[in-house]
């Protein structure tokens, strides 16, 4: 996806963030009110993950998740009205946000043959669909993924906030335990790829004083800015 759009027009809307930015939700919103796909990336180093632990791997072991890699059969809604997750014939939309598989998750995310392959992965999805656009979202998106891509936004809130929201909900956990668990997964994460700080060109939308609405408005606000309205009327 080196091209700003695929060969079908599919304008692409580039969105990177940490755990609790509001990233997932935010994306999804935005894509149904624009009426594109939404595309979680971290859905499939998740999926990956969850595979991994149900086989047994040891998560930390490279060549051992390299070894999953190659059975990894893997799908995924592009629909923000209808999102799941297929391993095989599992589906696996609800089992990967357990806390085990968020544990797991970077270890996976960590294996540059995993990132290649992922990102085939999503270049092959987006390409294959005749949508007028997809809201891709991840760590990685702004840089690698998409890095021409005309919308690329880096979606942050204040640790504090995000912990806040990713416990409101975890409603069964513990709240310091998921508060802790998150700024562990940043910390992996941010060793791996860098998505606190905006690239060049990366337009930061800021959502600790934001709520969720006055988000997606922020989000659409850029996507107006970049992207001419391609049937003339108001997105
Ligand atoms: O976005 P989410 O929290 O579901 O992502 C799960 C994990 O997938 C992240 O913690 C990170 O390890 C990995 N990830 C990534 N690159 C992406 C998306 C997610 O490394 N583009």
């Amino acid at each position: 996806m080196t091209d700003a759009t695929n060969p079908a027009g599919t304008v692409i809307v580039a969105i990177d963030g940490p755990a609790g930015s509001g990233k997932s939700s935010v994306s999804k919103q935005v894509a149904r009110r624009l009426g594109y796909g939404f595309l979680d990336t971290g859905a499939a180093y998740r999926a990956l993950a969850w595979l991994a632990l149900d086989r047994g791997t040891d998560t930390s072991d490279s060549t051992s998740v390299l070894d999953v890699m190659g059975d990894f059969d893997y799908a995924i809604s592009l629909d923000p009205d209808e999102f799941w997750v297929r391993v095989g014939t599992a589906d696996v939309t609800d089992a990967i946000r357990e806390p085990q598989v968020s544990e797991a998750v970077s270890g996976v995310a960590r294996v540059p043959a995993v990132r290649q392959s992922v990102n085939a992965l999503f270049r092959s999805l987006v390409a294959a669909s005749d949508l007028p656009g997809v809201v891709i979202e991840g760590r990685d998106i702004t840089t690698v993924v998409a890095p021409d891509a005309p919308v690329r936004i880096l979606l942050t809130a204040a640790p504090e906030v995000r912990a806040a929201r990713r416990s409101a909900e975890l409603t069964s956990q513990d709240a310091a335990a998921v508060a802790a668990a998150l700024h562990r997964r940043d910390a992996s994460d941010s060793a791996v790829v860098d998505f606190l700080t905006a690239a060049p060109g990366v337009e930061v939308v800021d959502s600790t004083h934001l709520d969720f609405h006055q988000t997606v408005d922020a989000v659409i606000g850029v996507i107006r800015t970049n992207v001419p309205a391609q049937d003339g009327s108001a997105r």
